[in-house]
């Protein structure tokens, strides 16, 4: 009976994030092994999912899950972290010998003094169960690959739908080629061809726009049946690394030369696409007004400047400030701010209490200052639902205790634990009918779409202040190669 190893690492890291990510932050999203882990993703719509489904489908594979270790998007990992996650694996690697490992990486992971955090992990990983033992790597579309990956995997293989509800069918795919390797179906050789461009993701939709017409090239590339897998990456705007910048991998079936012309002739479609990546999007306050005039409601109202699953930190001041000067006399929603110490004084203040304080700018003000507040405890949870949409489905989410706090037409939900509020389970726990809202002003991005694109008719994008702006110059990146577009053009 041949054995499958199962491992996951994985984190999309926010170099200008001000809030770093230590080992418990993945203790508190996900941290499995053994057969809890089996159990724990059964019929979910994630990697753990498909390797589920995987074993269920092929009987003779006997599947162990080593450390399957993964949380919000955020700033870079610890070097603690790391050692603690990556060491854990690799011994568990090293404990017996495999059949095959099935690694479930992000790609852009950046960690503490440490670049190209993906490919040492990887390195470790081939360094433990040495040249002979089929290694397979799924990634996400958001992956900062650095060409040295395929070297070193078998196969490997990135989601092709943002937002990502593909997650599922990437480990499938991988684990079914995992599986046509050790039979001796097949033989891959894989290229990355790298852009020379750090892309923002905001126009990055695979359902409409550049991202979709690239990703119908690379299935047309799959029509010949010896290209294996083609993967475009848009990568991965906030991730300060060497390998920033999209790109694109392939994997043919024997033949590396096709493989690389083919990642090639991917790259040239980005290019030739490349300034429709690059959007202009209104202010908070223009946003809102566009959403307060709409007649079909709820307009949602997307600050993706200060997204959590782009390394946003749920804190940044500039919607909820534009929103209050508004004055709105319709029913609004703000999700969310991350601040445990307010849900415990909401707590105390229980339900009907009064509450005052500041919301925003706790973690950091160098995007806006503190917003001023007086307002009443509405409710009150525990923060714990089960993703109902169709991205993560089936995978429970906790934000611990959390509050709802009125401040006239205005309900503003506050938070312990950190994660975007991307599916509709989000606002059934705390008592929000959306079909009731006027305006939804969410701290979200692109995946935002995958829940709620059947609920709310109108979704305005805005850009605000924060750790996921829109403007990728106005960063300082000090590890991404300064000729990428568009960096040149902060000096120039
Ligand atoms: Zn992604």
């Amino acid at each position: 009976m041949p054995r499958l190893a199962i491992a996951r690492f994985h984190h999309e890291g926010n170099s200008f994030s001000p809030m770093p990510t230590g080992l418990d932050a993945f203790h508190a999203r996900t941290w499995l092994a053994g057969e809890a882990a089996r159990t724990a993703y059964r019929g979910t719509a994630i990697e753990g999912g498909g390797v589920v489904e995987f074993l269920d489908t092929h009987p003779a594979w006997q599947g162990t899950f080593l450390r399957m270790a993964d949380t919000t998007p955020a700033g870079p990992v610890t070097r603690e972290a790391f050692e603690a996650i990556a060491g854990e694996i690799v011994a568990g690697l090293r404990a017996q010998r495999w059949d095959a490992v099935y690694l479930s990486l992000h790609g852009a992971m950046v960690v503490e003094g440490m670049d190209l955090a993906d490919l040492e992990m990887i390195r470790r990983v081939r360094a433990a169960i040495g040249p002979g033992v089929p290694l397979g790597v799924s990634f996400d579309l958001h992956a900062n690959l650095d060409p040295r990956t395929v070297d070193l995997v078998n196969f490997a293989a990135g989601y092709k739908e943002h937002p990502h509800t593909d997650q599922k069918q990437t480990a499938l795919l991988v684990l079914e080629r995992l599986d046509g390797i050790v039979a001796g179906r097949c033989h891959p050789v894989g290229a990355i061809a790298k852009l020379e461009a750090i892309l923002p993701s905001i126009n990055m939709r695979t359902a409409e726009g550049p991202m979709a017409e690239i990703e119908a090239f690379a299935r047309g590339l799959e029509c010949d049946p010896r290209i294996l897998d083609a993967s475009p990456f848009g990568g991965f705007s906030y991730s300060d690394t060497a390998a920033a910048g999209g790109g694109a991998m392939v994997f043919a079936d024997g033949d590396a030369a096709l493989a690389r012309a083919s990642a090639e002739r991917i790259v040239a479609e980005f290019r030739r696409r490349l300034q429709r990546f690059y959007i202009a999007l209104p202010d908070a306050a223009a946003g809102i007004a566009r959403a307060l005039a709409s007649e079909r409601t709820p307009a949602a109202v997307i600050d993706g400047g200060d997204n959590p699953a782009s390394g946003g930190i749920a804190d940044t001041p500039a919607m909820l400030r534009a929103l209050l000067a508004a004055a709105p006399q319709v029913p609004c929603v703000f999700a969310y701010f991350l601040d445990p110490e307010l849900v415990q004084r909401c707590i105390a203040a229980g339900v009907g209490g009064a509450i005052s304080g500041t919301l925003g700018a706790r973690l950091s003000d160098s995007f806006g200052a503190p917003v001023s507040f007086s307002g009443t405890v509405l409710r009150l949870t525990d923060g714990n639902f089960v993703n109902r949409g169709p991205m993560g489905h089936g995978v429970p989410v906790s934000l611990g205790p959390t509050a709802v706090i009125g401040l006239g037409a205005v309900q503003v939900i506050v938070t312990s634990l950190f994660e975007t509020a991307n599916d509709p389970g989000f606002f059934d726990l705390h008592g929000i009918d959306l079909a009731q809202v006027a305006v939804l002003c969410v701290k979200a991005k692109n995946h935002f779409r995958a829940g709620f694109t059947p609920i709310c008719p109108v979704m305005i994008d805005i850009d605000a202040p924060g750790p996921a702006a829109l403007d990728i110059a106005s960063f300082r990146f000090r590890h991404a190669p300064p000729t990428l577009y568009p960096l040149q053009s902060r000096s120039a």
